[in-house]
C-alpha cells in the first residue's frame, strides 16, 4: 500500500498480486455471505455423489458452517490441491467446459472460501485406512476418524475482511438465506437427503423421496420433496407441467392463478439441474400467467428445463446463477406455448385438501410413495392433478374438466352432531333432470336450476351442485370472444341514430383522437366535435358503440378505455393495451349483478362457458365457478354415518 505512489509524473509499478490476495479478490465474487458458502459446499457434495448432506450452522453461518456428505471423498494426497485456486477434478479441457454437467468446474470455491475464513477439510475415501484432516491456514495434516465422505468446516467467515462482515445481516436473516440455498438444491435433488441444524437445533430433515410416476408415462415428479421444501399447499394448489417443445424438455408445477401471492418468492427455474435466474424465461412464464392473472399478483411455480448442455453457457457468472442461453427467444416461445394451454384449461376447484377431516380424503392411491406414512396431500392431490394433466396432454383442445373441489367448503362450521330428521320436501314444480340422466361429457357444467342473490347461477351436473359467479363468468366469455374478433375487426358495432356528444378532459380528448383506429377496432367510432364551444370544453362525438353495451351508457365505457390507454402510454406494445382494453370492454358488456335471467339464458351462459378457454377464471384471476359434490353434501349432512 505504502509503495503506491500518488505522484502523477512517475507511472506506478505493475506487479503480480500475491496468491492470497488473488483468492480474496475472487472471494469477493464467489462468497458474498454465508449462504454462498453453503451453496458452493453443497454443490461439491452433490458433485461427489453424496446421497445424504447435513449442514450445521452457528450464528447464521458466520461463526460456523459445516457441510458433511457421504460422497466419494478426497484422497489425503489431494487435500491440499483441492484448496488451490483453479484446481478441479471436474473439467480437463475446453471441450469439457462446453458441456459441463457438474455443479462446479471453476476450481475456486474452496480456495476463495479458505482465503476469508478458517477452513478445514476432513475426508475419507473407500480406499484409505482412516480419514484425514487438513487445516487450510496452517497446512497441518492429521489422521482423523469418519466414514467415507467429506466434511468441510468454515469458521469465522470474513474475519480478515471486516468490510464484508459489516454487510452481513442478523444471524436469523443469514440463516434464512442459507435455508433458501439448501432448498434450491433440495428441489432438484429429491434423491438426496438434506438436514439443517442451526445453533444445535435441527430445522429440517428432508429424506430422499421417490418421485411419483405419472400414469401411462415414464415421467415421475418428486411432489413429495416439493411439498417438503415448499409446503404442502404448493402441491395442493398446483398442477403439473410436462412438455417437450423443440430443443427443450420441461417438467414442473404451476400453482393455480387464484393462489398467486403478493411476492415473487416461490418461482424456481432450473436448467439442466442448475438453479438459475433468467429474465427472459421468467418473463415467458409471467406472460403465460398474464392471461389469467391480471395486476400485480405473483404466481408460484417450479420449472425444470432440460436442454442440450452445448446450448447453455454456464461460465458467465462466478456464482453460476446466471447463464447465457443460445436461442433464448426460441426458449421463451417454447415455454410460453407449453404453459399457456395448461393454464387455459384449468378450472378452479381442487384448491385444497387442507382442513378436510381425514375421512373426506381420497382413498389411498397405488402411487403412494410411502404407504406406511399417511400424507394425504402427497397421495391424493398430485395424483388427481396428474390425471388431469395426462388428459391435457392427450387432447390439444382443452376442455373444461369438472371435478369436485375437495375442501371448497371446508371452512364451514362443523354440522351439529345430531341433525333433526328433515321432512321430505314437496316435489318441485318443474322437476330437475335426474342426476344420472345428465350427459356429463358434452355439458360438464350441467343444467341451470335458478339464480341466487342476483349474483350466482345454480346448476346441477353429474357431481352435484354447480355455482357460477354470473358476472365474472360472462366477462371471461366475452373477453375471449372479443379477443378472437379483435384481429379481424369484427367486434359487433351498433350505429347510433343520434350521435352522442360527450364532454371530456383535454387529456381524454387528445387520447381519443390519437387512438381513433384502436377505438374503432373496439366498435367505438369517435370523432372530434368541431363546434364553436369545443375550444373551451373539449367534446367527442360517438357514432357507434359495441353492440353489447348499446342499451347502456357508453360514456362510462369510453372514459374507462381512455384511462386504460393513458395508463399504457402511447409507446407501449399494442398487445398489452389490447388485453386491458378488451378486459374493460368485457367488464362493461357483461351481465350486471341483479339482472334476472331465465333458465334458457342461464343454460346459454353455461354452454358458452364450456366452449370458452380459461372460462374457469375471470379476467382478474378469480374463479368463476365451483362444484359442491353430492359426496360433500352427504358428508356435511352426515348421511350414511
Ligand atoms: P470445483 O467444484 O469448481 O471443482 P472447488 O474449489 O469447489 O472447485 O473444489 C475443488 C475440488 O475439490 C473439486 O474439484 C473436488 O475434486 C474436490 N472436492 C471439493 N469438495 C468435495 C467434496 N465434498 N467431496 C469430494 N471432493 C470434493
Ligand atoms: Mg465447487
Amino acid at each position: 500500500m505504502s509503495e503506491l505512489s500518488t505522484d502523477r509524473t512517475t507511472p506506478p509499478r505493475i506487479q503480480l498480486l500475491d496468491d492470497d490476495l488473488i483468492s480474496q479478490i475472487a472471494a469477493g465474487e464467489v462468497v458474498e455471505r454465508p449462504a454462498s458458502v453453503v451453496r458452493e459446499l453443497v454443490d461439491n457434495a452433490l458433485d461427489a455423489g453424496a446421497t445424504d448432506i447435513t449442514v450445521r450452522l452457528q450464528e447464521g453461518g458466520v461463526r460456523l458452517i459445516s457441510v458433511e456428505d457421504n460422497g466419494h471423498g478426497i484422497p489425503s494426497d489431494q487435500l491440499a490441491l483441492a484448496l488451490r485456486r483453479h484446481a478441479t477434478s471436474k473439467i480437463r479441457d475446453l471441450h469439457d467446459l462446453q458441456s459441463v454437467l457438474t455443479m462446479g468446474f471453476r476450481g475456486e470455491a474452496l480456495a476463495a472460501t479458505a482465503s476469508v475464513s478458517e477452513l478445514s477439510l476432513i475426508s475419507q475415501t473407500a480406499h484409505q485406512p482412516h480419514a484425514w484432516r487438513l487445516d487450510a491456514r496452517t497446512g497441518e495434516l492429521q489422521a482423523a476418524a469418519r466414514e467415507r465422505g467429506t466434511t468441510v468446516e468454515v469458521r469465522e467467515l470474513f474475519f480478515n475482511t471486516p468490510a464484508r462482515r459489516q454487510f452481513l445481516k442478523t444471524p436469523a436473516t443469514e440463516m434464512a438465506h442459507c435455508l433458501e440455498a439448501i432448498k434450491r438444491h433440495a428441489l432438484v435433488r429429491p434423491d438426496v437427503g438434506f438436514a439443517l441444524w442451526h445453533d444445535g437445533k435441527q430445522l429440517l430433515h428432508w429424506r430422499a423421496a421417490p418421485a411419483l410416476p405419472l400414469p401411462d408415462s415414464d415421467v415421475a415428479l418428486p411432489t413429495r420433496r416439493w411439498a417438503d421444501a415448499l409446503g404442502r399447499r404448493f402441491i395442493e394448489q398446483g398442477v403439473p407441467l410436462l412438455a417437450e417443445r423443440g430443443p427443450v424438455k420441461m417438467h414442473g408445477w404451476l400453482v393455480r392463478p387464484e393462489h398467486a401471492g403478493a411476492r415473487a418468492d416461490t418461482q424456481y427455474l432450473y436448467i439442466n439441474q442448475r438453479y438459475v435466474r433468467d429474465k427472459t424465461l421468467a418473463h415467458a412464464v409471467k406472460s403465460a400467467y398474464a392471461d389469467v392473472l391480471h395486476g400485480q399478483r405473483q404466481p408460484a411455480w417450479l420449472l425444470h428445463l432440460h436442454i442440450d448442455p452445448q446450448r447453455v453457457d454456464v461460465n458467465v457468472h462466478p456464482s453460476k446463477v446466471e447463464v447465457r442461453l443460445r436461442e433464448s427467444q426460441a426458449l421463451h416461445q417454447a415455454l410460453w406455448h407449453a404453459i399457456t394451454p395448461v393454464l387455459a384449461a384449468l378450472q378452479p376447484g381442487a384448491s385444497s385438501a387442507l382442513g378436510l377431516p381425514p375421512t373426506h380424503t381420497s382413498p389411498p392411491s397405488p402411487l403412494a410413495p410411502r404407504p406406511q406414512e399417511p400424507e394425504p396431500w402427497v397421495r391424493s392431490t398430485p395424483q388427481e392433478a396428474l390425471r388431469s394433466a395426462s388428459q391435457l396432454y392427450a387432447s390439444s383442445q382443452p376442455r373444461p374438466e369438472v371435478r369436485a373441489p375437495r375442501g371448497a367448503f371446508s371452512t364451514a362450521p362443523a354440522p351439529a352432531p345430531a341433525p333433526a330428521p328433515v321432512p321430505t320436501p314437496a316435489p318441485a314444480q318443474a322437476p330437475a333432470p335426474a342426476l344420472e340422466g345428465l350427459a356429463a361429457s358434452d355439458q360438464p357444467l350441467g343444467q341451470a336450476l335458478g339464480q341466487l342473490g342476483g349474483l350466482y347461477v345454480l346448476a346441477q351436473n353429474e357431481q352435484g351442485l354447480v355455482i357460477v359467479d354470473m358476472h365474472a363468468a360472462h366477462e371471461r366469455v366475452l373477453f375471449e370472444q372479443y379477443r378472437a374478433q379483435w384481429a379481424d375487426k369484427t367486434i359487433p358495432a351498433q350505429r347510433l341514430l343520434v350521435p352522442l356528444i360527450v364532454e371530456v378532459t383535454p387529456l381524454e380528448h387528445a387520447t381519443a383522437l390519437a387512438h381513433r383506429d384502436l377505438l374503432l377496432g373496439l366498435a367505438l367510432d369517435v370523432t372530434d366535435t368541431a363546434d364553436d364551444d369545443s375550444a373551451l370544453v373539449p367534446r367527442l362525438t360517438v357514432h357507434s358503440v359495441p353492440q353489447a353495451i348499446a342499451q347502456r351508457a357508453p360514456e362510462a365505457l369510453l372514459r374507462a378505455l381512455l384511462s386504460d390507454l393513458n395508463d399504457h402510454g402511447s409507446d407501449q406494445a399494442v398487445q398489452q393495451a389490447r388485453d386491458a382494453l378488451l378486459s374493460t370492454l368485457a367488464c362493461h358488456s357483461a351481465i350486471r349483478a341483479h339482472r334476472t335471467l331465465n333458465l334458457a339464458q342461464m343454460n346459454a351462459l353455461l354452454r358458452d362457458m364450456e366452449r370458452t378457454e380459461r372460462s374457469g377464471y375471470c379476467n382478474h384471476g378469480r374463479p368463476t365457478w365451483r362444484t359442491l359434490s353430492i359426496a360433500e353434501l352427504d358428508a356435511f349432512f352426515l348421511r350414511g354415518q
